[in-house]
């Protein structure tokens, strides 16, 4: 049976729309249609979201902030699901689970910003998350990808994960995440899955101090990185060196495809100078990893995730 827009609608209980471009959710602005579109605002939304979807059959993405992805140009051909913070809960905030003399642990809703979190914690005087504050998106992707900067990672901060799986929700200690360099169990993951709340322990500190950190890495960043639309780090850095640094030795910093260029600014940064296609950046990404091998002999991994509907020969080994 064919799902169509009521049905989701129905099942969800929330608006469904129907081919939604999927660029102006990513911040790469790159991206064909989902053929269905909601938001979740907050884990219950998000639950009811993808026990209907599983119900009906219907393939679903998840959209946190859309910071690490590039979607196909040929879109999705599912439900795809933007993930934002509870209507109800105050921009950037998170609940106080225990506070003591030392510290703070919060439960944060998937769909809250990482960035603001980290301001919020800071201002507060709660320590660990300051190293977040240029990281855009969502504190669910960041769990996702163990987003890290400036020696801080999303694994050194989680206690315990809330997720929702086919058979159900599961609280998954940070031991059962499968933390590594910008990896969990649920980045690239065959297993559907979704994290729908993530507990995170912060020290008690100077607000400060805190401040100060955060100003002093906003500083490091506009230094280092482009302020065109990307989508952060394309590859991780092999151990012991840096992508950017092997891409821009090779030669590359400022070439393009199409209207993708690897930034003039910071080799492993590739920007949309206006109206880039999924498979210009793919191109790219092909030549970059390809001319690393050839003069470096370093085999680059990618580091964001290639969401949607693609070609098999596009996105082969990548
Ligand atoms: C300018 C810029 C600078 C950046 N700097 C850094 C940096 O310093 N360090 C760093 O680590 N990263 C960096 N990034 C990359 C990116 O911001 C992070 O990886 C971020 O944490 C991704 O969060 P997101 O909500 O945008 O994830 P998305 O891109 O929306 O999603 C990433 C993946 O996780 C999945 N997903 C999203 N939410 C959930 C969920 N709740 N449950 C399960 N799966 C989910 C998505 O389906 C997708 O597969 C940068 C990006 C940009 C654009």
């Amino acid at each position: 049976m064919a799902v169509d827009v009521l049905d989701l609608t129905y099942a969800i209980g929330l608006e469904v729309q129907r081919d939604v471009p999927l660029g102006p959710y990513t911040s790469l602005k790159i991206g064909g249609p989902a053929d269905f579109f909601t938001r979740a605002r907050g884990a219950a939304e998000l639950v009811r979201c993808l026990d209907a979807a599983q119900r009906l059959g219907v393939p679903w993405l998840l959209v946190g902030g859309g910071s690490n992805m590039l979607v196909s140009d040929r879109g999705f051909r599912g439900l795809a699901i933007k993930i934002e913070r509870p209507a109800h809960m105050r921009r950037h905030s998170a609940k106080v689970l225990e506070e003591t003399a030392t510290g703070v642990r919060l439960r944060c809703d998937a769909g809250i910003s990482t960035p603001g979190l980290a301001r919020w914690t800071a201002s507060l005087g709660w320590t660990g998350l300051e190293w977040a504050c240029g990281i855009p998106g969502t504190i669910g992707g960041a769990a996702v990808g163990n987003a890290g900067a400036y020696g801080g990672d999303m694994a050194g901060l989680i206690e315990r994960v809330r997720a929702w799986f086919p058979d159900g929700e599961r609280v998954l200690d940070a031991s059962e995440m499968a933390y590594g360099y910008r990896t969990s169990r649920f980045k690239r993951s065959a297993e559907p899955a979704a994290i729908l709340s993530v507990d995170l322990r912060l020290a008690a500190g100077s607000s400060d101090e805190a401040i100060e950190r955060i100003a002093a890495y906003e500083t490091q960043r506009r230094a280092k990185q482009p302020a065109e639309r990307s989508c952060g780090s394309v590859f991780k850095n092999p151990p012991g060196d840096f992508s950017g640094r092997l891409i821009e030795t090779a030669g590359l910093k400022g070439t393009a495809v199409g209207d993708a260029q690897i930034s003039e600014k910071h080799g492993n940064f590739f920007v949309n100078r206006g109206s880039a296609r999924a498979a210009d950046v793919i191109a790219l990404t092909r030549l970059a990893r390809a001319r690393a091998q050839d003069v470096h002999g370093v085999r680059l991994e990618i580091e964001i995730l290639l969401a949607g509907d693609w070609p098999a020969e596009e996105v082969k080994d990548l």
